[in-house]
């Protein structure tokens, strides 16, 4: 991974949370505040504005930039969350970066800092519904050496089997919580925003 992927995912996200902005807002309002989408995508554009001056980083630091930044301009249980998964990302990369199974071992690493900030698994109604699945899965297939045109079709499903999973779960984490069964029947906000991130990465490398 190198920056210019970094910068060119950036983008990507930014513009595949825009194109689902209604969607993302009603699913917070629904069982949370309605603010996710304003949160995320807060992040979104801040992480375009520093392009620039990400450009001239190696990766990890990068990532640590950006993490720093995010931690200072997302609200909500979120921002938190988000700068933990770069700064988890940014210290695995760091380390190893040669190959894409260094890449599924720093996104597992930033899901990892997520759990503990969150103090969350799987299975609570959260982002990490998706987020877990699609690090584990990462893993396991670049460990078998998959094709990467293979892995990321495949993680754009996990991805979205994980976000429509939350639907029929009880929130145990975040503001979702408070509603208990009332909860049920509706697709967590954070999980789909993940879904919607992940499958824009995946598609520039499945159509660059
Ligand atoms: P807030 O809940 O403060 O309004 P956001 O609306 O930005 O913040 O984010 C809500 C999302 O954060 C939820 O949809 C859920 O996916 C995620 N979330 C909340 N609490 C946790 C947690 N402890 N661990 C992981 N994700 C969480
Ligand atoms: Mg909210």
């Amino acid at each position: 991974m190198n920056t210019d992927d970094i910068l060119n995912a950036i983008i990507a996200v930014d513009q595949a949370l825009a194109a689902h902005e209604a969607e993302i807002e009603s699913l917070d309002r629904a069982i949370g505040d309605g603010d996710h989408y304003i949160n995320i995508s807060r992040g979104s554009q801040v992480a375009v504005a520093m392009r620039g001056e990400l450009a001239a980083l190696s990766p990890d630091a990068a990532l640590q930039k950006l993490a720093m930044k995010l931690l200072s301009t997302i609200g909500g249980a979120s921002g938190p969350l988000v700068a933990s998964f770069f700064m988890g990302m940014a210290k695995s990369i760091k380390e190893h970066n040669d190959s894409l199974a260094d890449v599924a071992a720093a996104f597992a690493a930033g899901v990892d800092a997520i759990r503990a900030r969150g103090k969350a698994d799987l299975g609570e109604k959260t982002m990490l519904d998706v987020l877990i699945p699609v690090s584990r899965r990462f893993a396991e297939l670049t460990a078998a050496g998959a094709e990467p045109g293979l892995i990321f079709k495949e993680l754009k499903q996990v991805a979205e089997q994980g976000m429509l999973r939350t639907r029929d779960l009880v929130a145990t984490k975040g503001r979702a919580a408070f509603l208990g069964d009332r909860a049920i029947g509706h697709i967590d906000a954070g999980a789909k925003s993940s879904q919607v991130m992940i499958s824009a990465v995946c598609d520039l490398v499945l159509q660059p």
